[in-house]
């Protein structure tokens, strides 16, 4: 008996370790590949002083902790986010262990979990989801169909349909991005119905973020639509047509706004063919308005006018959803059986 519990008491301990240094590589991904830089080559360097950083100062968790989150040579922080990164794979990697022991599932859910930490911070980083990691994940799904015979590939299908319509939905009403279309499917065709409760808690996850980030800005946002209503208002005077509405939208995207002109009613529109041209001065004016925001950060607005009047207009962050969904994912796979049995209990 202690015999056993001593086997599982170290196995939990190394899963933990190993999740550590797969995610001192993951940090590694985050920040390169959206760089297109080499994740193989290259050693680590200092981001201040450029110092090579030693093979022992690159122990997870342990090296941030004993150098007091500093430099060695140079003494600049070093951000704490890489040091949770290391600790929250270490953590993924413990849950996924004690879920599934030693098992051909283990080894897709480590896969996957490290994929998850991947693109939630390059989504937060750039608001976008690469590639390779929805295709990654939906491929994880060809092993599931040998290693759980007894869960046929229709399912894998249907959990990728099932969640793929609503969540377009969602993508099209706004908020939503494709990336976060493609990921779900993904999942959903790696999990089949149990992508139900991860979507749920995604995008209950999704929504609680999403209005605390607009009530935390919503005073600045607020400011920049005013402006840019203004802005507008002058801009549109002479320019529209009389009793026809139209939409002007737009997006700021790396610090600069830009019009999406190839999408106005031109019948709304006193000349057409000049509004490419036009709007260029007005988006400089629109990227002067906006300058206070960070780069990293990207809105939608949409000008609603007719008559040469301004009627509505908004702007609005776009939210990195990746995160909260990813979170629902990994629920999903843990407990996600036991969800569905509870849930299925109550009826
Ligand atoms: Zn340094």
């Amino acid at each position: 008996m202690t015999g056993i519990l001593i086997y599982d008491t170290v196995m939990c301990i190394l899963a933990f370790i190993l999740g550590t240094v797969i995610g001192s590589f993951l940090n590694v991904v985050i920040y390169r590949t959206p760089a297109h830089m080499s994740i193989v080559n290259g050693p680590s360097h200092c981001f201040s002083c450029g110092e090579r950083i030693k093979p022992y100062d690159l122990v997870p968790i342990f090296s941030w902790i004993f150098l007091g989150g500093k430099c060695r040579k140079c003494k600049a922080p070093i951000s704490a986010r890489y040091t949770f990164v290391e600790a929250l794979t270490g953590v993924m990697f413990l849950a996924a262990f004690i879920r599934f022991s030693i098992s051909w599932q283990l080894l897709i859910a480590i896969i996957l979990f490290s994929v998850l930490i991947v693109l939630s911070f390059i989504d937060i980083d750039h608001l976008e989801i690469p590639y390779w990691c929805t295709i990654t994940i939906a491929l994880l799904g060809i092993p599931m169909l040998f290693i759980e015979p007894d869960f046929p590939w229709v399912e894998h299908l249907a959990g990728a349909a099932v969640i793929a319509v609503p969540f377009a939905v969602l993508a099209l009403f706004g908020g939503m991005g494709g990336g976060d279309v493609q990921l779900m499917a993904a999942a959903g065709f790696l999990m089949g119905w149990e992508i139900i409760p991860s979507a749920i808690i995604g995008v209950v996850l999704g929504a609680i973020y999403g209005v605390i980030s607009k009530a935390v800005n919503s005073k600045r946002d607020k400011e920049i639509n005013e402006q840019i209503k203004a802005e507008f208002s002058e801009w549109i005077k002479d320019r529209m047509t009389a009793d026809v509405s139209d939409i002007v939208v737009g997006e700021y995207e790396k610090g600069v706004c830009k019009i999406n002109a190839d999408i106005i009613e031109e019948k709304a529109w006193n000349n057409p063919e000049a509004f490419k041209d036009d709007c260029k001065e007005l988006e400089a004016s629109l990227t002067e308005i906006a300058k206070d925001i960070p780069e990293n950060k990207e809105f939608v607005f949409r000008v609603t006018a007719k008559n040469g009047v301004v009627e509505k207009s908004k702007f609005q962050q776009r939210i990195a959803f990746g995160p909260a969904l990813a979170v629902g994912i990994a629920i999903g796979v843990i407990f996600g059986e036991r969800i569905i049995s509870w849930y299925l209990g109550l009826m």
